[in-house]
């Protein structure tokens, strides 16, 4: 189990952002999401897309961070481009334990650095928790989230050519 925890989320300024971090979340193979400010409509945004292209993504916002972190039983990856290389941290990060990933928006506190079990960079430049995430939960999960089939009632079939799209209301 893969939960995703966003930090540090303002609302307004961070809306699109935020929901770019869920949908890369669900896209990528996490199970669920976190987001500590409560945000019902990045909420709605997100779940509306659940119902239409399927998947048991999950999403709540407005939780309590600190508390989630301490109780947390599994394994706690927090990324940053301060972090350890990812080559380096990858392999050492046990795939049999849930496990939270931390991302942040502006600055993050230093507790965070301390309490993850592994600060993970995606290369050592300041980029986007967006990217940063694809990529980790890419090489996490060894690119295994793009055979996953999401059953939802909108499916879209690859191609070359064109858009092929199969709508299962109809
Ligand atoms: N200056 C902020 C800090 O000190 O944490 C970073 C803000 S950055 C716009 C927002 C988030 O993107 C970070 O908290 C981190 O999760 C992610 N991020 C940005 N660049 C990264 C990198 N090179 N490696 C891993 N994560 C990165």
């Amino acid at each position: 189990m893969i939960t995703v925890l966003r930090i540090g989320h303002r609302i307004g300024r961070d809306k699109r952002i935020t929901t770019h971090v869920a949908l890369v979340a669900r896209a990528f193979g996490a199970d669920k999401i976190i987001i500590d400010t409560k945000d019902s409509h990045i909420e709605d945004n997100v779940r509306s897309i659940c119902a239409r292209f399927g998947g048991d993504f999950e999403i709540k916002s407005g939780v309590n961070e600190k508390k989630i972190i301490k109780e947390w039983k599994g394994t706690i990856v927090h990324l940053t481009m301060y972090g350890e290389k990812l080559n380096k941290s990858i392999g050492k990060i046990d795939r049999n334990r849930d496990l939270l990933v931390i991302v942040g928006a502006e600055k993050v506190p230093p507790q965070i650095y301390e309490i993850a079990d592994f600060n993970v960079s995606i290369g050592n430049q300041p980029h986007s928790e967006v990217a940063a995430l694809a990529v980790f939960l890419d090489r996490y999960n060894v690119g295994g989230w793009q055979e996953k089939h999401f059953n939802g009632k909108i499916e879209i079939l690859p191609s070359n050519k064109g858009k092929k799209v199969v709508s299962k209301d109809k």
